[in-house]
């Protein structure tokens, strides 16, 4: 894939960028390898310093990267300042908590004696340089949930980022630059994803994180695991959105919208599938098919728009193949199922019903802005829809009874079961998927610690 920006509402080419070579690979992981060493002793109130500075420059330059990233991957411009913005949040989440959240635990006394000791203590050490292979769709957002704690931890950071989001990669090292993190503790690299594999095995490199199709995830974590390195994975979803009896269901319909079509509707953790109960299943479904069809796709560049162009057309070709084979199939198209004429990749936002099991689109992930409707009978048969996809990263129940609460809490198959609302990620909870969305976590506690090396203590 040529490393460029090409502007998906347009489909023209704005700016090519050319891989860097082997010998600047080589300089950038020496550069890592000696940041590390410097870096690691820094103090928790020196990078939450640092990270702070991020922070507000970013919010200085939240306008300016906004139409960057719109430029470069279609999403609205509104949604595009959104997403600046909580970088800047998450930033100072992890300044403001890192310490706390890293701070050595001391085991109970009797059991620090029970082993011999005088007492022990369990301190989280970084790691060293961590790859991050990070794709388009979030731009600022998947670096940032990375690349936040991993500073605040002490590791520091090099980023394969996509190729079709080049100015937002080097945006990012030049953000942290200027913040003032030493040289080399954040550095894009521009390489295409063949070279992923040989960074990886390279010693210096300790883990990765990769953020992306599950393909890509496989790759990375089959090099991961030859060299025997720890990697975190958050990979595809197809999450369920369940509309029980006992719902407000005008509310559902409208959140439901948004579910489905943030960010032109490629976003892992949208609302993919919707699993209604018959008994407000007309209703619903009618409102949600009205909420899709009334949305204004468009430029992303306007401050109305709120559906822009899907991010390649590669991306286009992969859904509407879906959405033909889904019809092929016997599905129903509710509203959307064409694309339009002229330029850029867009598609309309689509609803499907009488969704055969046996159809691709039921288990593969729809990314753009395909919704599917499910009509179920009770609450075992609503389970066992939103249970039946390889994916497990997160899910979304209306309801209002609280036996049925308890049962979709036990029994979803995701990282995350959000009720009467849509799932949306927050720097104090962990993020992360089950089955094949990946494994481990991002953001919270638990994202902090994935890398680094967890050590006991032991003082005889
Ligand atoms: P992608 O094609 O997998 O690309 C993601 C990143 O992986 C890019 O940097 C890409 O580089 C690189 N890559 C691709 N193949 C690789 C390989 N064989 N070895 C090493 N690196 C490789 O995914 P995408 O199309 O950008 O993103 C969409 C996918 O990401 C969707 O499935 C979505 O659900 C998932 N996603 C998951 C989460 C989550 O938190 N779970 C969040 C956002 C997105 P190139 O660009 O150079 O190919």
């Amino acid at each position: 894939m040529t490393i460029a920006t090409v502007n998906p509402a347009t489909g023209e080419t704005l700016k090519t960028y050319t891989a860097l070579d082997g010998e600047e690979v080589e300089r950038r992981l020496r550069l890592a390898e000696g940041a590390f060493r410097a870096y690691r002793a820094t103090s928790f109130e020196e990078r939450a310093r640092l990270l702070n500075q991020a922070a507000d420059l970013l919010d200085a330059d939240r306008d300016d990267i906004a139409r960057v990233m719109t430029t470069e991957m279609g999403k609205p411009v509104t949604q595009a300042r959104a997403e600046a913005a909580k970088c800047a949040r998450a930033m100072r989440w992890y300044a403001a908590n890192a310490a706390a959240l890293l701070a050595d635990e001391v085991p109970a006394t009797a059991d620090a004696r029970d082993s011999g000791a005088e007492r022990v203590l369990v301190r989280f050490r970084p790691l060293g340089p961590v790859l991050a292979v990070m794709p388009w769709n979030f731009p600022l957002w998947q670096v940032i949930r990375f690349a936040a704690p991993a500073l605040m931890a002490g590791n520091v950071g090099l980023l394969k980022h996509a190729s079709n989001v080049p100015q937002t990669a080097l945006y990012l090292e030049d953000l942290l630059r200027r913040a003032g993190f030493p040289e080399g503790c954040f550095q894009t690299l521009l390489i295409g994803s063949g070279a992923v594999d040989g960074i990886l095995r390279d010693e210096r490199v300790k883990a990765a994180t990769l953020t992306g199709s599950e393909p890509a995830g496989r790759a990375v974590a089959a090099t991961a695991g030859d060299m025997v390195k720890k990697t975190v994975l958050e990979l595809g979803g197809s999450d369920p959105y369940i509309v029980m009896p006992s719902a407000d269901v005008v509310r559902a319909a409208e959140v439901a919208v948004t579910a489905r079509v943030q960010n032109n509707g490629q976003s892992c953790i949208a609302a993919k599938r919707f699993v209604v109960h018959e008994r407000v299943y007309d209703d619903f479904v009618g409102r949600f098919v009205e909420g899709m069809r009334a949305l204004k796709v468009g430029d992303p560049l306007d401050e109305d728009t709120q559906v822009g162009p899907l991010a390649s057309e590669r991306g286009r070709a992969e859904l509407e193949e879906l959405v033909e084979d889904a019809v092929r199939g016997g599905a129903r198209v509710l509203c959307g199922g064409a694309r339009p004429e002229g330029d850029g990749w867009f598609y309309p936002p689509t609803v499907l019903a009488d969704v055969g099991r046996e159809l691709r689109i039921h288990r593969e992930e729809a990314f753009g802005p395909v919704a599917v409707v499910y009509r179920v009978a009770d609450v075992d048969e609503a389970i066992a829809v939103a249970n039946d996809s390889p994916f497990g990263l997160s899910s979304n129940v209306w309801t209002r009874d609280e036996e049925e609460t308890g049962r979709f809490t036990a029994e979803l198959e995701a990282g995350g079961v959000y009720f009467n609302g849509m799932t949306a990620s927050h720097p104090a909870f962990p993020f992360g998927g089950v089955k094949r969305s990946g494994y481990g976590r991002e953001l919270s506690g638990h994202g902090i610690r994935e890398f680094c090396n967890i050590t006991t203590v032991w003082h005889g």
